[in-house]
């Protein structure tokens, strides 16, 4: 089904999006890939929002484990995560697209800091608002960075890139006739512990009413497949 009622979207990516198969936790020809289908999706005339992850260069918790005071690490997960927004920003305007990068941790000589009012007039003039440093505070993610700033901007809609094309009743690695989801609802979602996003960040969606949309980003064509109707995904709704 097209998604004709989604105007303006955020698309949340994990950072390890951005990894090749190689060793580089940010591959430039990878995210050139991303920063394309992101461009195609623009260029049809959506406005889009875009928040990136870090969990390709620092996580929080598994540093915390390792001995890093947590909320330590969590400021260095966050500081990855603006890593990643200047790299899709780069690429994104090495093929044309005019973005603007806003941190929750103001960074002067780096990015704009988070100021609503003013990624909205972004939007308006056809930018792509690339929101880094997940909420700005510690013990949070950038899942539910996405679905804060989804609200705050009022999109129609949650896209969460992956490298798998849904939601499933199992997983599909481990079992082979695992079912994927066409929709499923924001209460299955938490109550079976569906891997989607953490939990708070579908509470958010759910009480605000955002359906996430959830596809694979590596397949080339398929985020403005999934927008028009004719890609995989599946939609998470109340
Ligand atoms: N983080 C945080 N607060 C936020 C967003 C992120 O403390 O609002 C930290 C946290 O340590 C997290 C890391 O930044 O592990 C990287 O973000 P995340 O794990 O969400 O990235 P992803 O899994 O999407 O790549």
């Amino acid at each position: 089904m097209p998604h004709p009622r989604f105007k303006r979207i955020l698309l949340k990516l994990s950072g390890e999006v951005l990894m090749g198969n190689g060793k580089l936790a940010i591959d430039p020809e990878v995210t050139a890939r991303v920063a394309g289908e992101i461009a195609d999706v623009r260029n049809a005339g959506y406005e889009l929002c875009v928040v990136v992850g870090g969990g390709n260069i620092f996580r929080g918790l598994s540093a915390a484990a390792k001995g890093i005071e947590r909320a330590t690490a969590d400021y260095m997960g966050m500081l990855a995560t603006v890593m990643n927004a200047l790299a899709v920003q780069n690429a994104l305007e090495t093929i044309g697209v005019d973005t603007r990068v806003q941190s929750a941790i103001p960074m002067a000589s780096v990015c704009e800091p988070f100021i609503r009012r003013r990624a909205e007039r972004h939007l308006q003039k056809g930018r792509v608002v690339i929101f880094a440093a997940g909420v700005g505070s510690p013990f949070f993610t950038t899942d539910s960075g996405a679905a804060l700033r989804a609200a705050e901007m009022k999109c129609d809609a949650l896209f969460k890139g992956t490298s798998v094309d849904g939601v499933y009743d199992a997983d599909p690695k481990k079992v082979p006739d695992a079912k994927r989801y066409d929709t499923v609802s924001f209460n299955r979602v938490l109550s079976d512990d569906l891997k989607v996003m953490d939990a708070s960040a579908v509470a958010l969606c759910r009480d605000n009413n955002i359906p996430i949309v959830v596809f694979n980003i590596r397949e080339h064509g398929n985020f403005a497949a999934v927008l028009s109707g004719d890609g995989v995904s599946t939609t998470v709704q109340t």
